[in-house]
């Protein structure tokens, strides 16, 4: 089995060939068991403090609210048990808040495993209704079906899916450094592997070779796959490989990076492990936690568990 990273891993069986079945999906809004999660501004209804899980709700409380129109998507389901979300976005009286929401992103780390997976989809799908009310072809009003899989059109027939959108994401070695980049946009020391959306008619390593071109000027080889991640900002799918730096000579990019460096295995290992147990020192060279595949590309490589 491959390793999974947070966001990956999801429980659910979703049931693709059945939920176009409107009959079938009314039958489980009616079921007492069924569960609904209800996001608010992309955040979703929390429960506990110490340790933190999502709040499912009977789908009954949510009764109205479907009536009026709310985006409603079939998740899937656990052991023959329904799982909903719901847009409560602007609905009244909406579910009750702890003080702070967090965003998903923050509020990821701190849910169990599976759930995090779930809340992936559910956060994924929501906001892909939010901004696709209109039809790509012919700009008239779409419509919802197959239990929020599919957004219609009325006027020209054509049928809409939620995407996602393919992201290489890589540590490019050579002999024993790593090449690591400091984005532009986030300040203080934190490093990060370089990334970057593939582009139509391109293949994986392709994008891996052109990335990393274009953001620092040096040339790859050889481009090994280890694994990936969705991540639901808004609809990404994370591929990370190992690659190979055929040159040494940096040229950054400056409207991507502020800087990227060759940096030893040690010092890897090194932010490795601060950025595993804690918060961010901007005094001190860091990686993004373990939220993110960048920090199992860069912990997987610096601690010898793979290589090119
Ligand atoms: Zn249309």
């Amino acid at each position: 089995m491959e390793d999974i990273y947070c966001f990956a891993g999801n429980p659910l069986d979703r049931a693709s060939e059945r939920r176009r079945d409107s009959e079938w999906i009314r039958s489980l809004l009616a079921h007492p068991a069924s569960r609904m999660l209800p996001l608010r501004d992309l955040k979703p209804a929390t429960r506990g403090e110490a340790s933190l899980s999502l709040d499912w709700q009977p789908v009954e409380a949510w009764s109205e609210a479907i009536e009026n129109g709310a985006t409603l998507v079939f998740l899937g389901l656990d052991e023959g048990r329904a799982h909903f979300a719901i847009d409560a976005s602007g609905v009244e009286p909406g579910f009750a808040e702890p003080a702070e929401a967090l965003d998903v992103r923050s509020l990821a780390p701190l849910l169990p495993a599976t759930e995090a997976a779930i809340l992936a989809e559910a956060r994924s799908l929501i906001d892909w209704h939010a901004r696709h009310g209109f039809c790509a072809q012919c700009g008239s009003p779409t419509r919802v079906t197959a239990a929020g899989w599919v957004r219609r059109c009325p006027e020209c027939k054509a049928s809409h899916y939620p995407r996602s959108d393919p992201v290489t994401i890589m540590l490019t070695i050579r002999g024993e450094r790593a090449l690591l980049g400091r984005n532009r946009r986030r300040p203080g020391n934190r490093f990060s592997c370089l990334a970057g959306y593939m582009e139509p008619g391109e293949t994986m390593e392709e994008s891996v070779r052109r990335e990393v071109h274009e953001e620092s000027g040096i040339r790859v080889g050889r481009v090994r796959y280890l694994a990936c991640q969705p991540w639901p900002f808004p609809s990404s799918l994370m591929m990370g490989f190992l690659c190979e730096g055929l040159t040494e000579e940096i040229t950054v990019d400056p409207e991507e990076l502020a800087e990227a460096r060759w940096f030893s295995r040690d010092e890897i290992r090194g932010m490795v492990a601060r950025a595993a147990t804690g918060p961010d020192d901007p005094t001190q060279l860091s990686l993004p936690g373990p939220v993110a595949i960048a920090h199992h590309l860069c912990r997987r490589w610096s601690y010898g568990l793979d290589d090119l």
